[in-house]
């Protein structure tokens, strides 16, 4: 195919090669209906964003009843009780340090505030740092601050003269039963001192994506790592930021990633599921001291950033509605749910390396080719004739399904997924 019929242009998709997209014309729960008639489980929650599944009725009456009383206002110089409540709402569900936020509306302008936040800190303290350590295999966004930061090379290769320095380290991406996991973390923390040993006082901020990498293969690390990781940081005076954009809202097992961590990090980034899908929204919350460092008399040491959407009213009742529909806890009880019916994967030969935690089961095919991977998209095709979309990142398979997924329901994926293999 030269190209698609429609003029819309997709995100993340090499039109040349792949086909038509699927046309949706509804969802409910776990699923989605085509235009052709089929259905499809959305075994991905939509790229993490959908965590009580499509059309859930509480969120959808919230965002209709406030759409009829203030759908939005500019949020300088203004505020309003839906982001009000949200962040009383969402503050004691985190670290208690942290009391500041800042909304936005999608995961790269949630870490693009609080780079700059940090960077500008500094700045304004009149001890500027120029950089970041970041992780190896990272994404924080497409965005060229957030591409900056992330070290997937397919996000970056156009635009390397356009990005900033960062400076990167290795993330000790382990899996169930890895027996070299202390050594890969040992060898990872010698390397993060080397880069502070190197060039400690230039350097901002520390960006890390705790527990878990998204799309850079879903690469997962233990928390006793990330402590070893704040301790050095914090010798040399950096800050830490928390990319808990793919991570909050429960889908690591705790509400954040953070919690299972000692971290005290200066930032943690939101967004993703943080409307339970409904509409974009992003918060970067941070620390009273940080907050202080921006009050002056001169105006250039406000920050000045922000966006026309900032704190949409609709946004922030469908964030609070989300909120309370995981206090129901169910992110607490799907790992051992998918558990129970891994075995049969976990046992085949083509498959490698297990992992994953919270709502995400993962596995690695047998291949190398990273991003774009043939091997991967062969199994996504085979999967979906069996009733289940899912997407996987080169080789990397997962499966994060909605958590008010059926018992039945979760049965299809898991056979979807091992049918597939069979075939694959
Ligand atoms: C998806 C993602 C982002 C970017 O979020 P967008 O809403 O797609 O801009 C940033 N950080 C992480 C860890 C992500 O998974």
């Amino acid at each position: 195919m030269i190209s698609h019929g429609s003029k819309i242009w997709h995100p993340w998709t090499q039109i040349k090669t792949s086909s038509e997209p699927k046309k949706v014309t509804s969802g409910k729960g776990v699923w989605l209906t085509l235009d052709d008639g089929r259905q499809l489980i959305d075994a991905t929650s939509s790229w993490w964003v959908n965590l009580h599944g499509h059309g859930h009725p509480k969120i959808a009456e919230a965002i209709y009843k406030q759409a009829l009383k203030l759908e939005h206002v500019m949020f300088a110089g203004f505020s309003h009780d839906p982001a009000e409540e949200y962040v009383e709402k969402l503050q004691p569900h985190l670290p208690k340090h942290l009391n500041r936020f800042f909304f936005s509306d999608n995961g790269a302008t949630s870490v693009e505030a609080a780079l700059k936040m940090a960077f500008q800190m500094f700045w304004n303290l009149g001890k500027p740092r120029k950089t970041f350590v970041v992780f190896e295999s990272g994404y924080h966004g497409d965005t060229l601050g957030a591409a900056a930061i992330s070290t997937m090379a397919v996000v970056r290769a156009p635009f390397e003269p356009l990005l900033f320095e960062v400076l990167r380290t290795p993330y000790p991406a382990t899996y169930w039963g890895d027996e070299k996991v202390e050594e890969t973390e040992k060898k990872a923390l010698v390397a993060f001192e080397k880069i502070f040993q190197d060039r400690g006082d230039e350097i901002a901020a520390v960006v890390i994506e705790p527990l878990l990498q998204g799309l850079g293969g879903l690469r997962q690390a233990r928390p006793q790592f990330f402590d070893a990781v704040e301790k050095i940081a914090r010798k040399w005076g950096a800050l830490i930021i928390f990319d808990e954009v793919m991570t909050g809202f429960g889908r690591t097992g705790t509400l954040f990633a953070v919690d299972q961590t000692h971290c005290k990090p200066d930032f943690i980034c939101l967004s993703k599921a943080i409307t339970g899908g409904f509409l974009p929204l992003a918060v970067t919350v941070t620390t009273e001291q940080i907050y202080n460092a921006f009050l002056s008399d001169d105006v250039g040491k406000a920050f000045l950033h922000g966006h026309s959407y900032t704190g949409n009213p609709l946004g922030c009742v469908a964030a609070t509605a989300s909120l309370e529909l995981l206090q129901e806890g169910l992110y607490k009880t799907i790992h051992a749910r998918m558990m129970e019916r891994a075995k049969n994967i976990l046992a085949s030969p083509k498959i490698r390396k297990a992992r994953g935690l919270g709502d995400f089961f993962i596995f690695d095919l047998n291949s190398d080719e990273g991003y774009g991977s043939a091997l991967g998209k062969r199994y996504r095709e085979l999967v979906e004739e069996e009733g289940v979309l899912i997407r996987p990142f080169g080789e990397a398979v997962f499966i994060t399904p909605p958590y008010n997924i059926t018992d039945q329901e979760l049965d299809q994926v898991f056979n979807a997924l091992e049918r597939a293999l069979e075939h694959l």
